[in-house]
């Protein structure tokens, strides 16, 4: 009973409760750690037995509530990097229909009203496109996508490459879990702002709060997630964006094969001081077949791969 109630008490803490007010539940609802062991330890009174089934009972109902939300809400606390398609090891990586037949319509016009810009045809998208601190995208940039599943999306111009790699990674008995896709402009925005506020909540001035949220969140339009030609893929068996990810079955699997569905892995380790960018292992940008062998084989990234083709 006594080692019950702190699991019990700090369970309660995330059940969106004020602050406040999880301290009163503390204060009244539960008894005084000292007082129960005592009379535990003593013979139950009569009915005794019954009040404690009665007690048990009580502490067990706002437990097992808890237990169901978070039930529910673990999945999308941990979609950061996204448990956004751990029901495709069943199946193939599949769009789903609806979802894409959706998709225009949100396109089409923002929720202000505002007509969106005209998404660019995948036939006019660039594969090679720049998209880095020095080169960021203009927030009208938005390019024709197609919904993957789980609210992801990726521009049409690789959705036929990226549906053939993800299918022979399967095939191969692996677990690809895309986790991140195309970001708009404005979802960057947000992102960036959230951190930026994140800081500040935690004490940092604006300006040191900006500096330190640049360093983890990209600021809207110099994210390449805004082509929607790059993906975050992990294995779903170990889905955390670190070092580690490399080591992975099916980042040694994407890391070999990526290229010969037109994807490069963008910000190796050994060039960050040229990319900008940390070592992201789960990061694949799609450059077209051709190009991506080119790049692979000289060891170069797109931003050196560009640069030489101009100095040519
Ligand atoms: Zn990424």
């Amino acid at each position: 009973m006594r080692e019950d109630l702190p699991i019990i008490e700090d369970a309660r803490r995330p059940a969106r409760r004020e602050k406040n007010a999880g301290e009163e539940i503390r204060k009244s609802g539960a008894p005084p750690a000292g007082g129960r062991p005592g009379r535990r330890r003593g013979k139950p009174g009569p009915g005794g037995f019954h009040r404690t089934l009665i007690r048990r009972k009580r502490l067990l109902l706002p437990f097992l509530f808890l237990a169901a939300v978070l039930f529910f809400l673990l999945p999308r606390w941990f979609r950061g990097c996204g448990a956004a398609e751990t029901e495709d090891a069943r199946g193939a990586y599949r769009f789903s229909p609806r979802e894409s037949s959706a998709l225009p319509d949100r396109e089409e016009e923002g929720e202000s009203g505002v007509p969106s810009p005209r998404p660019i045809p995948a036939e006019e998208q660039d594969p090679l496109l720049l998209v880095n601190r020095d080169h960021p995208l203009p927030a009208d940039y938005v390019p024709e996508t197609a919904a993957l599943r789980y609210g992801m999306a990726s521009s049409r111009l690789c959705l036929d490459d990226l549906q053939d790699m993800m299918d022979d990674c399967r095939a191969a008995g692996l677990r690809p879990l895309i986790c991140s896709s195309y970001r708009s402009y404005e979802k960057q925005e947000e992102l960036y702002r959230n951190k930026i506020k994140f800081y500040q909540d935690r004490g940092e001035l604006p300006s040191e709060a900006i500096r330190l949220a640049s360093r983890v969140v990209a600021p809207p339009g110099e994210s390449e997630h805004q082509t929607g030609l790059a993906f975050d893929i992990v294995d779903e068996g170990y889905q955390l964006l670190d070092e580690k990810q490399e080591r992975t079955k099916v980042s040694l699997w994407l890391h070999e094969n990526a290229v010969k569905y037109g994807f490069i892995v963008r910000y190796p380790p050994e060039k960050t001081s040229v990319t900008g960018i940390i070592y992201e292992p789960w990061h694949y940008r799609y450059v077209g077949k051709e190009i991506a062998e080119e790049i692979s084989s000289s060891g170069l990234t797109l931003e050196e791969y560009l640069k030489s083709g101009r100095e040519e």
